[in-house]
């Protein structure tokens, strides 16, 4: 009998005992230790405690229990989540050798459900880039193709799971940070409405913006991992307290009558190669019975723009934190003032210095209105869009990003350019609404092409019967 490779068939042989849960975990360090020299997706892995967990699962299913619905499902998790004991470093030379005191509540959850955490990814630093370049520690490489980048900030789960190193991971997304990787890596990536997962144990960067959601191979896989993690938490100001439907079932369900809009105003700046995919996704979901609808999207356009303010805004206030004395890195200075500018100047690297720049500038008194306050404007006007558009839609598609995969290096000395690869995705984090990124085929040097599906605050259900809908007509084509 063949291993299984997904989650959904790890947990099954697992729970079922025709695979053991230290072999489904065995094989993902192997897969690690072969060949993750070659692409950087690890910042650590945790081999020792994964054994141990692995060896604790199978006991639980040797003495009659059931250990949940990923039972030894390997999984691994971006370094900005907090785990007890294990490094998290954001990619930071600021919380380098840093050990958080307590896990996130993603971890707790993961652990509730029988995952196994096999390590920690790499990043852009506090998970601002689109590249994975921004770290501290070195690149990630694109599993595709060694010269170009995995996507980023999530760079490192991204690759993890294209690499197939796990058949799942987990990112955090605040302006498209699971799905424009999941994209250039070509697996699914999903951003849960905002309140749907807990931040608590998040490393925050814009917390009104930032939500942890999953990478997978494919649809089903990614749905049990939203499931897991999902859910109210008292720890979490602005966790949604209503339960989250059931997700796996909506994965069959299909297309049938469904509205999915096409935003005649969408901006534009995508490849050919990537727009040739865009369209054959609307034909595959007429195919399947949906109908093409045209929507406006006015102010879409205005996303990218207003969360380069509101972002760093955040995280301007967010990163004060890191002032040498409770948090990693201190550089020793004769007086307080002193080491606090030289811990700063030494921690952080030159992106999240420009974003606290650019943060306390849009904050500033003089400033605040025409800046701050008017990106918070049209974040008001983004919101009225999408909901005047969802009374004619159910879903919205997009490119998930302008361009496949491009060289390392290619963007590292242009913000602007690399700020660009996220215009697709912003809006939804403005709006705080559920998108998701599912592989549609390849575009330029047969790298992958994502499509992105957005839906409503708590649409998710939809959002994944449509995703699911999209991967079974790729595999039609294949
Ligand atoms: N690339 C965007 C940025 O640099 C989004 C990052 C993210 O979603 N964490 O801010």
């Amino acid at each position: 009998m063949s291993t299984p490779s997904t989650a959904i068939g790890i947990a099954a042989a697992v729970r079922s005992g025709s695979m053991s849960a230290v072999d489904a975990v065995e094989q993902s360090l192997e897969r690690i230790g072969a060949s993750d020299g070659d692409i950087g997706a690890f910042l650590t892995v945790t081999a020792s405690s994964a054994r141990d967990e692995a060896a604790a699962i199978d006991a639980a299913v040797a003495s009659g229990s059931d250990p949940g619905p990923l039972a030894g499902v390997p999984i691994a998790i971006k370094d900005n989540m907090c785990t007890r004991g294990i490094p998290t470093t954001c990619a930071s030379r600021m919380l380098d050798g840093w050990l958080p005191p307590y896990d996130a509540t993603v971890i707790s959850r993961l652990r509730t459900a029988g995952a196994v955490i096999v390590g920690k990814t790499n990043l852009d630093e506090f998970a601002m880039g689109s590249s994975t370049e921004n770290s501290a520690f070195g690149v990630t490489k694109n599993p595709h193709d060694p010269t170009r980048v995995p996507g980023g900030s999530s760079g490192g789960s991204a690759a993890a799971v294209a690499a197939g190193f796990v058949p799942v991971s987990l990112g955090s997304d605040t302006g498209g940070s699971i799905r424009q990787p999941a994209g250039l890596c070509g697996v699914v990536g999903v951003k849960p409405t905002y309140g749907a997962v807990s931040r608590l144990g998040l490393v925050a960067f814009a917390s009104s913006l930032d939500q942890i959601g999953p990478f997978a191979g494919n649809v089903a896989d990614a749905a049990v991992v939203l499931e897991a993690i999902a859910g109210h938490d008292p720890g979490d100001s602005t966790s949604i307290p209503e339960p989250f439907g059931p997700l796996g079932a909506a994965v069959p369900r299909g297309v049938e009558g469904m509205r999915v809009g096409r935003i005649t105003d969408l901006p534009a700046g995508a490849d050919p190669d990537v727009t040739e995919r865009f369209e054959a996704a609307f034909d595959a979901l007429a195919d399947a019975g949906a109908d093409i609808v045209d929507v406006e999207v006015p102010a879409f356009t205005y996303g990218l723009t207003a969360y380069y303010l509101i972002a760093p805004a955040e995280a301007s206030s967010n990163l004060a934190r890191y002032d040498g004395v409770r948090y990693g890195h201190r550089v020793a200075a004769p007086d307080t003032d002193a080491m606090y500018v030289a811990t700063r100047t030494d921690g952080f690297g030159a992106e999240v210095k420009r974003r606290i720049l650019l943060g306390t500038y849009a904050l500033s008194a003089g400033y605040y209105d025409a800046y701050y306050g008017k990106a918070q404007r049209v974040r008001r006007l983004i919101a009225d869009d999408f909901a005047r558009a969802y009374t004619h839609a159910d879903v919205l598609l997009t490119p998930t990003a302008p361009t496949v995969a491009f060289e390392i290096g290619a963007k590292s000395d242009d913000p602007l350019a690399m700020y660009l690869c996220d215009t697709y995705t912003i809006p939804s984090n403005l709006a705080g609404h559920p998108a998701m990124s599912v592989p549609f085929g390849t575009g330029a040097d047969g790298l992958p092409v994502g499509v992105q599906v957005l839906a409503p605050a708590v649409g998710e259900a939809t959002m994944f019967a449509v995703g699911a809908a999209l991967e079974r007509a790729m595999g039609a084509q294949r």
